[in-house]
């Protein structure tokens, strides 16, 4: 019995030599499940191509609206010519400022 090797690669990659395709993206796949047969242009050998897209989406909720800690950025701030520090949220922009700690010239 012969063994089919598979190959899962970002490149189309024979499967009998190892030669990769570094322009895959020219391969006129374009779709998931998409496939075609290549000849290697290395060993001369035929292989089957199916294309695999797999996106991923990563989603982070707003502080605001998810409590959870936001992502403060501190800076200094006047307030009728006193200097005080504020904070940004740098997620969901809220401000605050903190008053205690207004720094006298
Ligand atoms: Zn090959
Ligand atoms: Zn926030």
């Amino acid at each position: 019995m012969c063994e089919i090797r598979k190959f899962q690669e970002g490149e189309i990659t024979c499967p009998y030599c190892g030669w990769k395709d570094t322009d895959s993206w020219e391969s006129g796949l374009n779709n998931d499940g998409d496939s075609d047969e290549f000849e290697c242009p290395e060993c001369n050998k035929k292989f089957n191509v199916i294309m695999n897209i797999e996106t991923t989406y990563t989603t982070t909720g707003l502080c605001k609206e998810n409590k959870v800690k936001h992502n403060w950025e501190y800076f200094d701030h006047t307030t009728d010519g006193k200097r005080c520090k504020g904070r940004k949220c740098l997620t969901c922009n809220e401000y605050k400022f903190d008053k205690e700690t207004i720094v006298k010239e």
